[in-house]
């Protein structure tokens, strides 16, 4: 029998009709289809988070990747963030700032090959740490609140990947970068108070402004532009957040948003969906790169 796809609006209604908090259901829920203790999941995503933490830490010793394509941005923004220069003139404020900056060093920690968390991707791995620590640097959030919001923006990640998918060879890179986005902006929501009809709010948000988004990796590598992508992500995460709480709703709501992506990205031609061979991936400069590196590689 063919089961009805998970909804997110459905399982703020089953927490509410539990009378459970939103997170004391959703914790409870994970447990039981992980066939694991309710401390067991817990210490699971605390787990998680120190990897992210970590992935953060290796980005910002201003790696490279091997292939020697990309690196070194994440310690460049920190660098001029501390400047007088940025004093004088710098656009991000603190919480975008920050954001920005781990977002860049958790993705460059991918493309050197560090060990990541997929969120829900390797490609969109920035984005839920950028959002998260910057949230708990800026905003106080103490660290069990962090772990309870990586709960949240799992069961948002897993709703996506019910409902749609979250893979760029399926849907573009709004399945990649929208859905980690989306699942920063729950997750950011819920630590700064807000309830599961404003988390709603926001993964709508997040997707009515990434709709559409297509996967054009250069040479196929998850290098350019997926790093700048996880941290443009995080910009559009924390909007959609400071929106949802400031209490202005969606039209749409996050389960039809997340079908609009899914039929938006199964329209989207192949070109544009991780083949490399669209937008980005066929402009000259990307071309003649990725002659000389496939070159380099056969010798
Ligand atoms: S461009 Fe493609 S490979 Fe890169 S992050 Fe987006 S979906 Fe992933």
């Amino acid at each position: 029998m063919r089961r009805d796809k998970l909804a997110w609006a459905q399982l703020v209604s089953e927490a509410e009709a539990k009378g459970m908090a939103l997170f004391d259901y959703l914790l409870e829920r994970n447990a039981v289809q992980m066939e694991m203790d309710k401390d067991s999941v817990f210490r699971k995503m605390e787990d998680m988070l120190q990897v992210m933490e970590d992935a953060v830490a290796f980005g910002l010793t201003g790696v490279r990747s091997n292939s020697g394509l990309t690196g070194g941005s994440a310690k460049k923004l920190k660098d001029y963030t501390a400047s007088a220069e940025h004093k004088k003139q710098g656009l991000l404020g603190p919480v975008v700032g920050s954001a920005v900056i781990y977002a860049l060093a958790a993705a460059e920690a991918n493309a050197a090959m560090g060990r990541i968390v997929a969120a829900p991707t390797a490609g969109a791995s920035g984005i839920l740490p950028g959002v998260l620590m910057s949230l708990q640097e800026h905003c106080n959030v103490p660290r069990k609140k962090l772990v309870e919001g990586l709960v949240i923006a799992g069961v948002i990640g897993e709703v996506i990947a019910d409902r749609a998918s979250i893979a760029g060879a399926t849907g573009g890179c709004q399945a990649e970068c929208g859905s980690g986005a989306a699942m920063a902006a729950g997750a950011a929501v819920y630590v700064l108070g807000g309830n599961g009809r404003q988390i709603d709010d926001a993964i709508s948000i997040v997707f009515k402004n990434m709709l559409g988004l297509v996967c054009d990796p250069v040479a196929g590598l998850v290098e350019v532009p997926c790093i700048k992508r996880n941290a443009g992500s995080v910009v559009q995460s924390i909007l959609a957040a400071e929106m949802a709480l400031a209490g202005i709703g969606s039209f749409i709501p996050a389960d039809e948003a997340i079908d609009a992506m899914d039929k938006v990205g199964r329209a989207l031609p192949q070109g544009l969906r991780e083949t490399a061979e669209g937008g980005l991936a066929v402009t000259p400069t990307a071309k003649a790169w990725t002659e000389n590196y496939f070159k380099g590689i056969r010798g």
